[in-house]
């Protein structure tokens, strides 16, 4: 979920990164606000791996999420590690299947990109659009809620984080 669109719309590259090395892998880099992202969902992101693990981003090398973090300290064993895995996945496939039943079927966008559009859109009246739309915005809250309580990491524990953590509550 760091690299396929769901944790993270977009990784900050740093001095040591080289865009151009990066792009020629096939990464999408954009420039922001005199910041360079590589956007997600990741195009090395295959099969569950890294394609060039061994030139990735610097971020991508000291990024742990929190489920690891607690993993590694003992706070959690792996067993309960897992399956609090298998519980975000789920929450992904359901936000998933309900984007496409709502006709966003862009897998190269990233989550956040796909649901604040389709919030956007006109409103359709229709009870059926309506019904859709709540129980989008009630699986998206789910899912967000385990990745914050779960997933993510404070800036604060990982300064060198600067990839998006905000969540429109919308
Ligand atoms: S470069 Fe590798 S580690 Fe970094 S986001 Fe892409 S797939 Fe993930």
């Amino acid at each position: 979920m760091c690299c396929n669109g769901v944790l993270f719309h977009g990784v900050r590259l740093q001095a040591a990164d080289s865009a151009r090395e990066l792009a020629a892998l096939g990464l999408k880099v954009k420039r922001r606000k005199n910041e360079r992202h590589v956007l997600q969902p990741c195009p090395a992101h295959q099969g569950s791996q890294c394609a060039i693990y061994s030139r990735r981003p610097e971020r991508c090398r000291v990024f742990e999420c929190r489920l690891l973090k607690a993993m590694d300290s003992g706070e959690t064993t792996e067993a309960a590690a897992l399956e609090k895995t298998q519980q975000a996945r789920r929450r992904v496939a359901r936000v998933r299947e309900l984007f496409h039943r709502a006709g966003e079927t862009r897998e190269n966008k990233a989550f956040i990109t796909r649901y604040e559009t389709l919030l956007t859109e006109p409103l359709d009246p229709s009870p059926a659009a309506a019904s859709l739309r709540t129980e989008l915005k009630a699986a998206m809250q789910d899912l967000e809620d385990l990745l914050k309580k779960d997933f993510r990491v404070e800036p604060a524990l990982f300064p060198f984080c600067s990839v998006e953590i905000s969540f429109p509550q919308k």
